[in-house]
């Protein structure tokens, strides 16, 4: 997709950094140490801020996200770098900021790192289109007779023609910028025949628009079939956010795992944000020994939504290098750790930009 227009002029940009918790705090300094080697490097300037804003913060002082964060995020900054918060603050911050897109590639770096048998980087490419301000969790619903043998549960699923139209729209236009070919819509109208039957109604719409592009239709089930018995059927895939969870993290473990997954929360022109898919892993944490790799492709996809294509394709090279010269952590089979990881890449990409 083209690139925002910057806050301040369209020169540097202003990137908010918030680690938050448990691994959080070692991978996303990782990512700022080689987004830094990027803005020298491409003289291309940008700002880093940090937020000590999480599960320690909320300890010592109550608050998690202080009064008028979420404004200052919104009007201050051109994108916002997370490395692991809670669920509430994150699913706050999608709906306050209207973030509707979430983005999941899913693309394997290594042959080595996917559970598919002879299947290898070509073959798995793809990019999962989750709608994200709407659905089933919005929280919208209630109990009747809660505690009771009779208690029932109510959750209502969401779905606005405007809030379909546009993530649908979304997908085939990044098709289209991208040159892919093919859009694959998924939902389960056979089943949910009021909202599902809306996706459908504005997919058949909108896709005549795309002409250039192959779309097809898949229920739910037979995609997450389908994906795994040859994930080289699919570029583009979008679909409704409890479906785009599921299938996402699907897409992770075919492409190498949570710990090099990242993702984009994104409102085009707005201020968006990146961050991996995995959490604060608190098995793992303070030993130096997490792998920062998500956290940097996430940096990689913040890169390319501010424009910076390049510097994001440098990124990826610097990670795929690091995947096949092993000069990686424990959890992909390599003896590094975080920080000598994170070296690596800053210097690969200064290297490669220079
Ligand atoms: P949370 O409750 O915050 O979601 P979690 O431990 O339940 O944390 P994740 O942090 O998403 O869930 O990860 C699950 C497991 O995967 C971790 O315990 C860890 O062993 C492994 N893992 C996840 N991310 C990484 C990483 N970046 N580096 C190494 N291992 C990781």
């Amino acid at each position: 997709m083209p690139g925002i227009p910057l806050r301040n002029g369209g020169t540097a940009a202003r990137i908010a950094v918030i680690p938050g918790d448990g691994i959080g705090k070692e991978v996303t300094p990782e990512a700022v140490k080689v987004l830094r080697a990027v803005a020298g490097s491409a003289k291309r300037p940008m700002e880093f801020i940090e937020f000590d804003w999480g599960a320690d913060k909320f300890l010592r002082e109550g608050v998690s996200l202080p009064v008028g964060a979420i404004e200052i995020l919104r009007d201050e900054f051109d994108a916002m770098l997370f490395g692991e918060l809670g669920a509430d603050i994150l699913l706050g911050l999608r709906f306050k900021l209207d973030l509707y897109v979430n983005a999941r590639p899913v693309e394997l770096l290594h042959d080595r790192l996917t559970p598919l048998r002879d299947r290898t980087e070509k073959d798995i490419r793809l990019m999962v289109f989750r709608e994200n301000s709407e659905g089933l969790y919005v929280g919208v619903g209630g109990f009747f007779k809660k505690g009771t043998a009779d208690e029932i549960a109510v959750q209502e699923d969401v779905n606005s023609r405007k809030g379909v139209e546009r993530i649908i729209r979304y997908a085939f236009e990044y098709a289209r910028h991208n040159g892919l070919k093919r859009v694959c819509m998924s939902d389960k109208s056979n089943a949910m025949n009021f909202a599902h039957d809306l996706w459908q109604r504005v997919f058949k719409e909108v896709r005549p628009e795309y002409a250039e592009i192959d779309s097809r239709h898949l229920y739910i089930d037979t995609l997450a079939m389908e994906i795994v018995r040859d994930p080289r059927q699919f570029d583009v895939i979008v679909t409704c956010n409890l479906f785009g969870d599921i299938i996402s993290d699907l897409g992770a473990q075919l492409a190498g795992g949570l710990g090099l997954a990242p993702s984009g929360n994104i409102h085009p022109g707005k201020t968006s944000l990146f961050e991996p898919v995995h959490g604060s892993a608190p098995n793992i944490a303070g030993k130096g020994i997490a792998n920062p790799l998500g956290s940097v492709l996430a940096s990689a996809m913040m890169l390319e939504f501010l424009g910076w294509k390049p510097e994001a394709v440098a990124l990826r090279e610097a990670v795929r290098a690091a995947l096949q010269e092993n000069h990686v952590t424990p959890d992909l089979g390599g003896e590094k750790r975080t920080q000598a990881v994170g070296d690596w890449l800053a210097e690969r990409v200064e290297v490669k930009l220079k």
